[in-house]
C-alpha cells in the first residue's frame, strides 16, 4: 500500500511563487517595467472586503503596483461601467478586476463583458473563457490555475488519469475541467462533471484518482465516496458553527477532511489549501498581462 494522507501546503507553494513574483517584478524593474493591477470592490460586503484586502497585501509584499477602487453600494451601473473604461485606458494598470459578487441591482455580466480581455486577470470575459474552451488558454480564472500548479509542483500528473470535478461554475469547475482535459502538459485526463442534478454522485467520484470538490457544501464528499489513493483537492470554504471557536465558527472544505485523509495519497486541507493559491495566480496573471501588453506595445 502505498503512503496515506500526504498533505498537499497551498501555504508553502504560494510562498514560493509570491518569491518567484517578487524576482520577476525586480528583473522588470531594472528595465524600467512596473506590472500594475486595479481592483475594483463596490460595497461593504464584509468577505470581499477580506479577500481584496489579500490581494493588496500580496500586491505590495511582491512590488506589484495596486490600486483599490473603493465605491458605495449605491454606485449605478454607467458610473461603475466608466470606472472600467478609465482603467481600460490607464498605461499604469495591465489587470483589471471587479470584486465579486456586486450589490443588487448592478449587472455583473455586463461589468465582465466591458473589462478590456487582454488586462481580464480574473478570467472570466468570454473572449478569455473561449480561449481556454478552444485549447489555448491566456487568462484563465486563478483557483483552477492555482490547483493545476499545486498538481505540478506536487509532480502528479493527471495524463491518462480519471478526473471527477464537483460543480460546474464558471469560476472554479468548468474552467477546472477545461484545464484537466486540455490535450497539453498539466492536462490530458479524463474528466467526469457532477452538479446538482447528477445522480448517484458516490459512484462516480469512488472511480476518481482526481477528485476536485467545488460545490460549497461542508464535508460532503465521505471517505467512502473515495476511491483507494485518490488525489483529493478541497476548493470548498464553508462556515459551520463552532461554539469553541472565538468567532463562533470555524471553515470547512466540502471534503470530510480527517476521515478522507485515510483513504486518499494526497489531500489539500481547509484552510491552506486552495485559498492562497488563488491570490498568487492572480499576481501571476497579472505579470501574463503586463508582459502581453509590453511585448504588443
Ligand atoms: P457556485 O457558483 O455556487 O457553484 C456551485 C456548483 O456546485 C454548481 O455547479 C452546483 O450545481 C454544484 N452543487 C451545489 N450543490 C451540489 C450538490 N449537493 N451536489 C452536486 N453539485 C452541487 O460555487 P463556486 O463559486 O464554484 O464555489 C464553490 C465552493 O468553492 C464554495 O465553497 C466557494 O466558497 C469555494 N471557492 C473557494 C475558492 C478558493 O480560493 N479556495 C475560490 C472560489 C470558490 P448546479 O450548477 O447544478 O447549480
Amino acid at each position: 500500500m502505498s503512503e496515506r494522507g500526504r498533505k498537499i501546503s497551498g501555504e508553502k507553494i504560494s510562498a514560493d511563487i509570491r518569491e518567484e513574483v517578487k524576482t520577476e517584478v525586480e528583473r522588470r524593474a531594472n528595465n524600467g517595467r512596473l506590472p500594475g493591477i486595479a481592483i475594483i470592490i463596490v460595497g461593504e460586503d464584509p468577505a470581499s472586503k477580506v479577500y481584496v484586502g489579500m490581494k493588496e497585501k500580496a500586491c505590495l509584499e511582491t512590488g506589484i503596483r495596486s490600486l483599490v477602487i473603493r465605491m458605495p453600494a449605491e454606485t449605478d451601473q454607467q458610473t461603475l461601467l466608466a470606472k472600467v473604461n478609465e482603467i481600460n485606458e490607464s498605461p499604469d494598470y495591465h489587470g483589471l478586476l471587479v470584486q465579486s459578487p456586486l450589490p443588487d441591482g448592478l449587472d455583473e455580466n455586463e461589468v465582465i463583458h466591458a473589462i478590456d480581455p487582454a488586462k481580464d486577470v480574473d478570467g472570466f470575459h468570454p473572449f478569455n473563457m473561449g480561449m481556454l474552451a478552444g485549447g489555448a488558454p491566456r487568462f484563465v480564472p486563478c483557483t483552477p490555475l492555482g490547483i493545476i500548479e499545486l498538481l505540478k509542483r506536487y509532480e502528479i500528473d493527471p495524463s491518462g488519469k480519471r478526473a471527477v470535478v464537483l460543480g460546474r461554475s464558471h469560476l472554479v469547475g468548468m474552467p477546472m475541467a477545461l484545464l484537466l482535459a486540455r490535450k497539453a502538459p498539466g492536462g490530458n485526463a479524463t474528466v467526469t462533471i457532477c452538479h446538482s442534478r447528477t445522480k448517484d454522485i458516490p459512484s462516480i467520484t469512488s472511480q476518481a484518482d482526481i477528485l476536485i470538490a467545488a460545490i460549497g457544501q461542508a464535508k460532503f464528499v465521505t471517505a467512502d465516496m473515495i476511491k483507494d489513493d485518490a488525489v483529493i483537492i478541497d476548493v470548498g470554504i464553508n462556515r459551520i458553527d463552532d461554539p469553541t471557536a472565538k468567532r463562533g465558527y470555524r471553515l470547512v472544505g466540502d471534503v470530510d477532511f480527517e476521515y478522507a485523509r485515510e483513504k486518499a495519497s494526497y489531500i489539500t486541507p481547509v484552510p491552506g489549501g486552495v485559498g492562497p493559491m488563488t491570490v498568487a495566480l492572480l499576481l501571476k496573471n497579472t505579470l501574463l498581462a503586463e508582459e502581453l501588453q509590453y511585448s504588443t506595445r
